[in-house]
């Protein structure tokens, strides 16, 4: 982080953010399952802290953090509800970095001052019925009608496309190409006409994010809605989001897994059976200490990853994988062994939030690619080096 305004430094922004997600975000996670989403005074303070903004150039108005910092920033916010950072991901991520990357001047200076601020949230949209985890495979299609392109498809699964102003979707631009190189990214506002948008399914958790159907019925955009005003590099583009999306999402296991051993550390100092804390047990001990390893294990291997993101070598997108992959995993297990320490308590949903953090974090080990495809793209990688 360069300049700002409103802090001196970066240590000073992130301690303004560590003050707010503990003193804000905490006491009203409550709101997001009452709402049904996250409250508008409260994305309004994401955006006033600039939240929205954090990979963001400068020149563009953002806060134009490393990613070092942006992952530094993670763990903080991330101690609280993860469906508040939802909220702003597909802008800070797949969607701002694809056209920070992949855009034109005109895409950039049209997009990315208002992403920045959090007037224009950006959604990604690659997922479809048929093309999940292999994306390559998708059937949404653009064809050109003179300086026009008309776009029909069907997505599925897209984060926050009911408060999208714009969808980065992915569509075949040449039918004749069925792998990656015939896939090109599109802009598309999501008030464009043939634009529609499914109502939210209801999750194991998450409560309060909305991950939708999108489905656009001859959607006719102007050819300067193609990113980078070039065809075939679609899938790249969404792939380098993806790296970036996929730090982040390493960053966030580790925000929750600090709040995870922060609630089941402090039961298990303070409940008591037969006589004692129940932290003084050594099974109970274990349990602690395989979590608090993990997450720190998780955390060491993200700000590895983001060191090399920040320097100017290639993006260490196997590294990234592995990241991913433990971070994600490691979450789940520390989630687990929090229910199990508080026992009953763990079990009841308006008794704590680990039910609720229980949930919501399964879904690490599933979107941004499944732990499945981390793996088999790390040990190809390692294969590969023979
Ligand atoms: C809450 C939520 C939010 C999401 N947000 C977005 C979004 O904003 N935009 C977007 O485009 N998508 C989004 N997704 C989609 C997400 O990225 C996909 O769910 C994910 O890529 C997996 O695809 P799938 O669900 O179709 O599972 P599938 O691909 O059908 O996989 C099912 C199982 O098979 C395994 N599998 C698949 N292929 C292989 C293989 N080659 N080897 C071994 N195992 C394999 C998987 O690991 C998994 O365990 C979201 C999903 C969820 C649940």
């Amino acid at each position: 982080m360069r300049v700002s305004e409103q802090f001196r430094d970066f240590e000073d922004y992130i301690a303004a953010v560590r003050d707010f997600t503990q003193n804000v975000l905490r006491l009203n996670e409550h709101r997001l399952t009452l709402e049904d989403g996250v409250p508008e005074d409260l994305t309004e303070a994401l955006r006033e802290i600039g939240l929205f903004g954090i990979s963001i150039p400068e020149e563009y108005g953002g806060l134009e953090c490393s990613m070092e910092e942006q992952v530094r920033l993670t763990f903080e916010f991330c101690q609280a509800s993860c469906v508040f950072r939802s909220r702003f991901s597909t802008t800070i991520g797949l969607t701002s970095q694809a056209i920070l990357d992949f855009g034109t001047v005109a895409q950039k200076e049209k997009y990315l001052p208002k992403m920045a601020l959090g007037e224009c949230t950006g959604s990604f949209a690659l997922t479809e019925p048929e093309a999940g985890s292999d994306a390559a495979s998708l059937s949404t299609h653009a064809k050109r009608d003179g300086n026009l392109w008309v776009i029909n498809g069907e997505k599925r699964y897209i984060t926050n496309a009911p408060q999208a102003d714009v969808f980065l979707t992915m569509a075949r631009t040449n039918p004749d190409d069925q792998s990656a190189n015939g896939i090109s990214a599109f802009l598309i506002d999501a008030n464009t006409p043939g634009v529609s948008i499914g109502e939210p399914p209801r999750m194991l958790g998450n409560e309060g994010s909305h991950v939708c159907y999108v489905w656009f019925e001859n959607v006719r955009v102007p050819s300067d809605a193609l990113v980078g005003g070039q065809e075939g590099s679609g899938l790249k583009a969404a792939l380098r989001g993806i790296n970036h999306a996929r730090l982040h999402v390493a960053a966030t296991c580790v925000g929750q897994s600090i709040r995870l051993i922060e609630e089941m550390t402090a039961y298990a100092a303070r409940r008591k059976q037969f006589g004692q804390a129940i932290g003084d047990f050594g099974q109970i001990q274990a349990l602690l200490a395989d979590s608090q390893s993990e997450m720190a294990a998780a955390r060491a291997l993200c700000l590895d990853c983001a060191r090399a993101f920040d320097s100017d070598g290639p993006i260490p997108h196997v590294d990234i994988a592995s990241a991913k992959l433990f971070a994600s995993e490691a979450v789940s297990r520390i989630a687990d062994r929090a229910v199990q320490i508080m026992g009953g308590m763990g079990y009841m949903e308006d008794m704590s939030a680990i039910p609720r953090l229980f949930r919501d974090v399964r879904l690490f080990r599933i979107f941004e690619g499944a732990s499945q495809l981390q793996q088999a793209n790390i040990a190809r990688a390692m294969l590969r080096s023979v």
